[in-house]
């Protein structure tokens, strides 16, 4: 496959690290690098009647956003990004029907999804990385506890004071994986089928994780 326009997908639990991967990736390859929650926090700050239908749903209501309107704000995104370039997606499709989505809007386009990375790490790792998890109350940076940061530090960042999320209780994480489970496993035998799935052993340093995915590109 050619690498200069290629089209991953990302997918994997909370901690799972593949935020981090798409970094890394879209780094390596020159790809551009979709996240869906920025594009939505993005157009949510937008004064137009979509911009402000979207801030009412994601910041007033705490709402999903329906899949009418993700297909819309997407496709708007994407189509910016020139055709020879290369593209990562992160945590997104979230759906089968989003996947679907994708693929029809990709073959308009003569392009395709190459490969699909699943990260994949055990309930009890994801419990054990997102209890030392910290976030920063003023820029949102995501830290570890007794990794990038000591109890009682400010955000490296932005000085701004760090704060334990509510819902990272290993009990609402457990709640949060097996509802993330139910949704990802269509997916995951959706691009099985189309053979271009491939397995990752996200428990691995990142490092090997990145190794592991970059070696499934190269060769
Ligand atoms: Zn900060």
């Amino acid at each position: 496959m050619s690498k200069s326009n290629i089209i991953l997908v990302v997918l994997g639990p909370q901690g799972s690290g593949k935020g981090t991967q798409a970094e890394m990736l879209a780094k390596k390859f020159n790809l551009t690098h979709i996240q869906t929650g920025n594009i939505f926090r993005e157009k949510a700050e937008e004064d137009t009647p979509l911009g402000r239908k979207i801030d009412r749903l994601i910041n007033k209501e705490g709402r999903l956003v329906p899949d009418e309107i993700v297909f819309q704000v997407w496709k708007e995104y994407v189509e910016k990004i020139p055709q020879g370039k290369g593209i990562i997606l992160d945590g997104n499709p979230r759906t089968l029907e989003q996947a679907k989505f994708i693929d029809n809007f990709f073959k308009e386009k003569g392009r395709e999804i190459n490969k699909v990375f699943y990260i994949g790490i055990s309930g009890e790792e994801t419990i054990k990385r997102l209890s030392v998890r910290r976030v920063c109350k003023d820029c949102k940076k995501s830290l570890r506890l007794g990794i990038d940061v000591e109890e009682s530090d400010k955000c490296p960042k932005c000085g701004g004071e760090l704060f334990q999320r509510e819902d990272d209780t290993p009990e609402r994480i457990k709640v949060r994986l097996d509802t993330y489970k139910e949704v990802i496993l269509p997916l995951v035998d959706y691009y099985k089928k189309q053979d271009k799935l491939v397995e990752i052993n996200g428990e691995q340093p990142i490092e090997k994780v990145f190794e592991d995915i970059v070696g499934c590109i190269e060769d």
